[in-house]
């Protein structure tokens, strides 16, 4: 994985022409920790997951990231998914550089108990390295609100009331108003920004979401509010599709009780991996990475794909779709929404005020136009597909701080 996050850097470092001693700066991920985390399950049995954290970048403010729990999780994911929260962060112009981490473990197959004891042994041994001003974890993967405030609450056992030190936290636990549903308001955002380039509207639009966790369902949601149609989603268990358009609230509750969109007799049944060569206009990934990949690339229909997830197209598979004309709006675009509504958290905790709804929607809704509207800028400079221009944008800018921190060297250019 770690290799497909450097092939859309070096691309985009070409375009800038950086020399090969500042793209190893940039590259090289400050500090990677890894910590076991080792207790009795529910049964009595001793079980041991890895943890880790990986802080890539800090030339713009404190390092900020996700928590994954997931059986994949291992150094390679986190590290590259850390270098994605750096370009991130800068392409929405946040204060904050990147960092990600996790455990691979399978919540699913974990109790309440189980997972609060992990959480917080996870907290015990990176204590140390975590913080409201240092590196300031959020939700990810299989990780929730809940969560979120066991970490908040185990972090201040160790340094006192830190509500600053992880966002994505429960509303009564100095969470914010509109961060649940971030990640996926963005990616509605961003889509109206790219059908208004083309002079399109919302109306009669067909979508299809691949994952339907809080990224994908949120979206979906949203979409739907605008007047387009939702006509195929799946998650891990299987699909389900419907022409007409489905109706969200209905699918929604199915959701909340059964935690699958399968089974929804809301719509015909299908084989999950096939929504993403649906017959469709928009195409959101919103589950793990790799999703578009070489073998399914060239049966793609969708015209637009904006990535809900975090690396979910292979790099063969995203050369492959530029050369036919597919537009791409890119992860490191397309689901900031999350980590925007962190920094707005975030800001709310530092100053102890909170914000009503409408401000953080408004906000959150200015910052992705503007970011978007920057990135197809650049893509126009250099006539380059939004990925590549994404990555030119968010290196300019981390380069640029770390320039006038740090570097006198006058053969960067950016
Ligand atoms: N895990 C989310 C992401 O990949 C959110 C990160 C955050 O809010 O810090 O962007």
């Amino acid at each position: 994985m770690l290799e497909e996050a450097h092939y859309y850097f070096h691309k985009a470092a070409d375009v800038l022409d950086l020399p090969d001693r500042i793209r190893e700066i940039l590259l090289t991920p400050l500090r990677v920790v890894k910590v076991n985390l080792v207790f009795d399950d529910d049964a009595g049995q001793l079980q041991h997951y890895q943890g880790f954290r990986v802080q890539h970048n800090k030339m713009r403010g404190p390092m900020k990231g996700g928590l994954r729990f997931h059986p994949t999780m291992d150094e390679d994911h986190a590290t590259a998914l850390a270098s994605l929260m750096t370009w991130k962060t800068a392409v929405v112009d946040v204060p904050f550089g990147g960092a990600k981490g996790g455990i691979n473990c399978d919540p699913a197959k974990m109790s309440a108990r189980e997972l609060n004891v992990v959480t917080r042994k996870f907290v015990e041994l990176t204590k140390d390295i975590i913080g409201p001003t240092t590196d300031i974890p959020a939700p990810d993967v299989n990780t929730d609100a809940r969560v979120m405030g066991w970490i908040m609450d185990e972090y201040s056992k160790y340094a006192g009331f830190s509500p600053g030190v992880v966002t994505g936290k429960p509303l009564h636990l100095f969470g914010s108003e509109g961060r649940d549903e971030a990640t996926g308001r963005g990616v509605m955002v961003v889509l109206g920004e790219a059908l208004k380039e083309r002079g399109k509207s919302w109306q009669g639009i067909r979508v299809a979401v691949q994952g339907f966790g809080n990224v994908g369902a949120n979206a979906a949601r949203l979409i739907a509010e605008q007047g387009a149609k939702i006509v195929a989603v799946a998650d891990h268990m299987g699909g389900v599709s419907n022409d007409d358009g489905f109706d969200i609230k209905a699918l929604n509750d199915w959701v909340q009780e059964h935690r699958t969109v399968k089974g929804f007799s809301g719509g015909d049944p299908f084989n999950g991996p096939d929504v993403i060569t649906w017959d469709v206009d928009v195409l959101i990934p919103a589950a793990l990475e790799d999703a578009i990949n070489e073998d399914n690339v060239n049966e793609v229909k969708a015209d637009i794909i904006v990535e809900g997830a975090n690396a979910p197209t292979t790099p063969a598979a995203h050369e492959a779709l530029v050369k036919r004309g597919v537009f791409i709006v890119p992860d490191i675009l397309a689901n900031a929404g999350g980590v925007t509504v962190s920094y707005f958290e975030w800001v709310q905790n530092m100053q102890q005020f909170s914000w009503q709804k409408e401000r953080v929607d408004q906000e959150l809704t200015d910052t992705m136009r503007k970011a978007y509207k920057a990135v197809s800028a650049v893509a126009e400079e250099f006539s380059i597909d939004m990925r590549t221009a994404a990555f030119v944008l968010a290196i300019r800018r981390v380069g640029k701080a770390a320039k006038a921190r740090v570097y006198t060297d006058e053969e960067i250019r950016l």
